[in-house]
């Protein structure tokens, strides 16, 4: 079947979407996902974490994998959990890998329209850019030289998209071991080793797309009646106040306070079974 399958017939079965977590979210952030978007894509999504927990692997089953790296917010460490995330996609046979943060809201039916829009056997690297320019970064050769590169990269953060063509080709850097020697050639987080494999040594490039968010941008921005287009968002704190989407229920901002996901996900899938109805915008 899978020979005649023509552009515009991805189904969500074919990206394989990964998730970063650590043992200090297990029960906050990760039940918030498993209780909201996970539960519309859970056959695709892993969870990459750094220690065993019983209750997550519970609700997920053989979807959450211990990685033995350290739970630092170093960059050896991040990278560590990325390299697991590749190498998992690499094995699996899905089309696109898909990384995400604990603290993103995933709309997987809004992630399907936009890949389908692109083929996995081009180079696709699409997100948002961390930055309105490339990052320039120092790169370590062998005998003890640098040299200086500059690339774009897309925020983790905001998640992110590559196709198994530019996958495949990352393979040299990005597999195994590889990815951590390659983060630390250029001493910079994982989500900016991807970007310099993809730009420095793969020759792809960043496509910028809008529809992905961080909690480094202003999310009080975002229109509530586009709220539901968006294929990722997030929450967080900025300059110590709650930086959030601004959605008015149908939860209040006591009942869904730091994120406001659980109303998001109501206004998605309002038939789920702890959504308030009706909704009104
Ligand atoms: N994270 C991790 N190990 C750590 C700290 C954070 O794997 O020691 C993960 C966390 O679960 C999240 C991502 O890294 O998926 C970003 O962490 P966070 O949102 O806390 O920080 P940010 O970089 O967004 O400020
Ligand atoms: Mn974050």
């Amino acid at each position: 079947q899978d020979e005649y399958r023509t552009e515009g017939s991805l189904k969500l079965e074919d990206i394989f979407i990964a998730v970063k977590t650590t043992k200090r979210f297990h029960q906050n952030r990760m039940e918030l996902l498993l209780d909201t978007w996970i539960s519309r894509a859970s056959e695709q999504t892993y969870v990459f974490t750094d220690e065993e927990d019983e209750a997550l692997k519970r609700r997920m089953g053989d979807h959450v994998v211990f990685t033995n790296c350290s739970a630092e917010h170093s960059h050896l460490a991040l990278s560590c959990k990325m390299a697991a995330e590749f190498d998992a996609f690499l094995a699996s046979s899905q089309s696109w890998f898909c990384h995400l943060d604990d603290d993103n809201y995933l709309n997987p039916q809004a992630l399907l329209q936009l890949l389908s829009t692109y083929s996995a056997a081009w180079d696709v690297y699409l997100g948002k850019p961390s930055l309105n320019r490339p990052i320039r970064a120092s790169e370590t050769l062998p005998n003890n030289k640098t040299k200086s590169v500059h690339f774009w990269f897309a925020t983790g953060g905001a998640g992110f998209c590559i196709s198994r063509k530019l996958a495949s080709k990352m393979v040299p850097w990005a597999s195994g071991r590889n990815f951590l020697s390659t983060s630390e050639l250029i001493r910079l987080p994982d989500d900016c080793t991807m970007g310099y494999i993809i730009e420095c040594k793969v020759g792809g490039q960043l496509l910028s797309n809008s529809l992905f968010h961080s909690h480094l941008e202003n999310l009080q921005l975002i229109p509530s009646t586009q709220l539901t287009q968006q294929v990722t968002l997030s929450y967080g704190v900025f300059e110590n106040k709650l930086n959030v989407i601004e959605l008015s229920g149908p939860f209040s901002p006591q009942e869904d306070p730091s994120s406001r996901f659980r109303s998001l996900h109501c206004h998605l899938y309002p038939d789920t079974s702890w959504c308030l109805q009706p909704l009104r915008w």
